[in-house]
């Protein structure tokens, strides 16, 4: 298949790129570099053994932009990554989300209607779980709550998309709900690259065994969990990347509408993580425990027995190998793709 990939210079886009190539299929990646580089482009076709990724640098709220590439090109799919993804920026800047999101969303798929691709894979996100009704999480699990507008968005576009494939059942929308991505590429070549003071646990514990950072502030030490601090699904950005490549299957045989945690079914507190880290490397954590973290749930970790029932697919990678590939990424790349 040719996919459009839109964000897919980003983390998991990138990684999502490689297993795409290796599937036998084709892409063409639009992505405005808000939060990326052309640099994870290049390596990333390095690592699929081809000469260039075709990249347009094209903002997907630009109407004409996005006619054009899709103009140039026929896509049997797309696979929809861009978007903006700090929660607490989203706090602040409410306005900005909406506008990049939901906005660049909808106007996403009106040109591929316009241009007969119905076909799109989301990336959502467990968040619209909210405060989970049940644990671990399965499909059927309502949605909940979503404290800040970055999980906002993502619980309005999925009912935006559904909505679009109930009005035209032409339409195949496959919702993926992704756990907690980390780790990198095991070649240590592309990787996550985040801008600032990292938001995210894994990436802010690798800054701090670079010695970018002096500790690691755990957000909080008594929630009802087994150590009292919080407990997610941490998944390999690898695995997570290969969901996607399955995710495909779904489209072929016109799902319709179908919905998929990507995660490992396991829970690991933020305390196991830094042990697993230090065991991983032999570099020790320093840190030390914070208030929680606003808007923070104690667990989050998903059943994904659905998509192994439907897509054959399943996470291959532990703890371990999540954190070993965390820090050969960063180890070899201190200032990510800048330097
Ligand atoms: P990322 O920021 O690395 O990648 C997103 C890419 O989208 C970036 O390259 C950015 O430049 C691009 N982009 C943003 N707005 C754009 C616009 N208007 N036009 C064109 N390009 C635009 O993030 P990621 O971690 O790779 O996440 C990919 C997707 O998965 C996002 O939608 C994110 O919300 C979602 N997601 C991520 C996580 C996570 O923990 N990383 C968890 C759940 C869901
Ligand atoms: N966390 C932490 N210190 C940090 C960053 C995160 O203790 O510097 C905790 C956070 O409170 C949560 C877990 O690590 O319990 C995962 O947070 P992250 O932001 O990585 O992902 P989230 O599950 O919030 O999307």
């Amino acid at each position: 298949m040719n996919i459009l990939v839109t964000g897919g210079a980003g983390f998991i886009g990138s990684h999502t790129i490689i297993e795409l190539y290796k599937a036998g299929h084709t892409v063409v990646v639009v992505d405005n570099l808000s939060n990326s580089s052309k640099e994870s482009l290049r390596r990333v076709a390095e690592l699929a053994g081809v000469e260039k990724i075709p990249f347009y640098p094209v903002d997907i709220r630009d109407r004409e932009g996005l006619n054009k590439v899709m103009e140039s090109h026929t896509f049997d799919a797309c696979i929809h990554f861009a978007g903006l993804k700090a929660v607490g920026e989203s706090v602040e800047k409410p306005w900005e989300y909406y506008e990049n999101n939901i906005n660049g969303t909808l106007v996403l798929l009106d040109v591929m209607r316009k241009h007969n691709c119905k076909n799109i894979i989301f990336s959502s996100s467990a968040t619209v779980y909210g405060d989970p009704a049940v644990i671990p999480i399965t499909e059927e699990c309502p949605k909940g709550h979503c404290t800040n507008p970055y999980g906002q968005t993502k619980s309005m576009l999925e009912e935006i998309l559904m909505d679009i494939q109930k009005a035209d059942p032409e339409w195949n929308v496959v919702l993926l709900r992704y756990f907690n991505p980390i780790g990198a590429h095991p070649s240590g070549r592309i990787g996550e690259d985040p801008q600032g003071i990292p938001n995210n646990l894994m990436p802010y514990i690798t800054q701090v065994a670079v010695g970018k950072r002096a500790e690691l502030g755990v957000f909080g030490n008594d929630y009802d969990t087994p150590d009292g601090t919080g407990v997610r699904d941490f998944i390999h950005v690898v695995d997570l990347a290969t969901g996607h490549v399955k995710a495909l299957q779904a489209i072929q045989r016109q799902c319709g509408i179908s919905i998929y945690n990507l995660g490992t079914g396991h829970g690991y507190s933020v305390l196991d993580l830094v042990k697993a880290f230090q065991s991983a490397t032999g570099i020790t954590i320093p840190y030390s425990i914070k208030a929680r973290r606003p808007g923070d749930i104690a667990t989050c970790y998903s059943n994904p027995a659905k998509a192994e029932r439907e897509l054959g697919w399943k996470a291959q990678n532990g703890i371990n190998e999540m954190c070993r590939d965390a820090w050969n990424w960063q180890r070899q790349n201190p200032e990510g793709y800048k330097a």
